[in-house]
């Protein structure tokens, strides 16, 4: 009989690992305390950006948001074609732009020590940029064209996943109600109760709950320092290929979506586990659209949203078995890629349930590195 694996969390990162599991050949049951994609996963804007999202310096998470890139292509097609949906994958590119002289010497060292590893980026300035991107403001001096980056489409794609991984045969329990911590030091194997659906038993157990990824610190015994932040994000209704290019500017970003839709995000605020959006919050990225795109003005948004970010104190994801038990992997703490990081943690995770050895690079993500951190200090 094929091991069971018991994922807990319905987002795109649960999924992903469910997806991978599936295809490793274990028996896989998801767990989802409401609906599937109904968190941050479902609010996301869906770029897949790694070089705009590290500007400074090609560290540990720098390679895996690459790595992860490189599996977009091949990943996609492996679940568009189990779910027979599509995620709309969009190659456009994008353009970081620059308003002002100061926002050019970053800009510029960024290019240099990118181009190394395969960004085929390049600085656009004065009819050539407006060629690209003719909505782009006039007075924008130059950008940088990344043309490797990319979107898709995230309900869309959380969706598929869903879709493929019940073609699978993963048995997929939403709205689950609440989820009591599995209680580790007592029991031998895996079992979680939920207040909804009963209780389920399994082998490992793969912990994928986002900004709730606290919740199983007292259970686990380690510090888990996830914690929410709130994106609030917007869409204009325009025409598709109005907006050509992913544009960021340095207070916000604007992607075109196919359905004729250009999300705007997002705001960055602490509101604990509130996903009200606010006034102030879209006003900020409403006014400050014209600047970088003058079509925007006096445009409203016709859709508001928010979600939760996973955050983590150093930035980077909490990926691998948790101390003592290699049956418990936790994958949470994706904060601002997590859509991005997908394939890369799916296939990260489906290595640790095989039992394959880690990398150092993936050893850089140890769930316990701020316990560590903690018992060093004491010391
Ligand atoms: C506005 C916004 C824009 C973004 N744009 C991008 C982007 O363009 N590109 C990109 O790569 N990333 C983007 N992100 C980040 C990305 O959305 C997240 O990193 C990613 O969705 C995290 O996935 P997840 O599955 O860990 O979390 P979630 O999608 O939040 O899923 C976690 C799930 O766990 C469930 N849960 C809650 N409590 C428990 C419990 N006790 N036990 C088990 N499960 C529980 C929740 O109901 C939820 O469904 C954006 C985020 C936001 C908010």
């Amino acid at each position: 009989m094929a091991e069971r694996v018991i994922v807990l969390g319905g987002g795109i990162i649960g999924l992903s690992c469910a997806f991978e599991a599936l295809r490793l050949g274990y028996d896989v049951t998801v767990i989802e305390p409401e609906a599937f994609g109904g968190q941050a996963s479902g609010a996301a804007a869906g770029m897949l950006a790694p070089f705009t999202e590290n500007p400074e310096q090609p560290d540990p998470f720098f390679r895996l948001c690459l790595e992860s890139l490189k599996l977009y292509p091949s990943w996609l097609a492996d679940i568009e074609a189990a779910s027979g949906c599509r995620a709309d994958l969009l190659q456009t590119g994008s353009l970081t732009v620059a308003l002002h002289e100061a926002d050019l010497l970053p800009l510029q060292t960024r290019l240099a020590w990118q181009r190394p590893f395969g960004s085929g980026a390049e600085l656009v300035e004065g009819e050539r940029l407006r060629r690209m991107e003719p909505q782009l403001a006039a007075n924008a001096l130059a950008a940088v064209y990344t043309p490797r980056e990319s979107h898709v489409y995230a309900p869309a794609l959380v969706a598929a996943l869903e879709k493929a991984c019940r073609k699978l045969g993963a048995r997929l329990v939403d709205h689950a109600g609440g989820i009591q911590a599995p209680d580790l030091f007592s029991t031998k194997g895996i079992r979680i109760e939920t207040s909804a659906c009963g209780s389920h038993d399994g082998d490992r157990l793969v912990v994928c709950s986002g900004a709730w990824a606290g919740h199983y610190a007292a259970s686990f015994g380690f510090p888990i320092p996830v914690h929410p932040i709130r994106g609030q994000i917007c869409s204009f209704d325009v025409s598709f290929g109005e907006v050509r290019h992913m544009v960021f500017s340095s207070q916000a970003y604007w992607v075109g979506k196919r359905n004729g839709t250009l999300v705007c995000g997002a705001s960055e605020d602490v509101a604990g586990f509130d996903r009200t959006v606010t006034e102030r919050g879209i006003d900020r990225l409403v006014r400050w659209g014209p600047r970088v795109l003058p079509f925007l003005d006096g445009r409203e948004p016709i859709d508001r949203w928010a979600g939760l970010r996973p955050a983590t104190r150093d930035g980077w994801p909490l990926i691998g078995p948790i101390p003592g038990r290699e049956d418990v992997i936790l994958a949470a703490g994706h904060y601002r890629n997590g859509i991005l990081l997908s394939p890369a943690t799916g296939a990260l995770v489906g290595r640790m349930l095989a039992g394959k050895a880690q990398s150092d690079e993936a050893r850089c993500f140890a769930p316990d590195r701020f316990a560590a951190l903690h018992s060093r200090r004491g010391r």
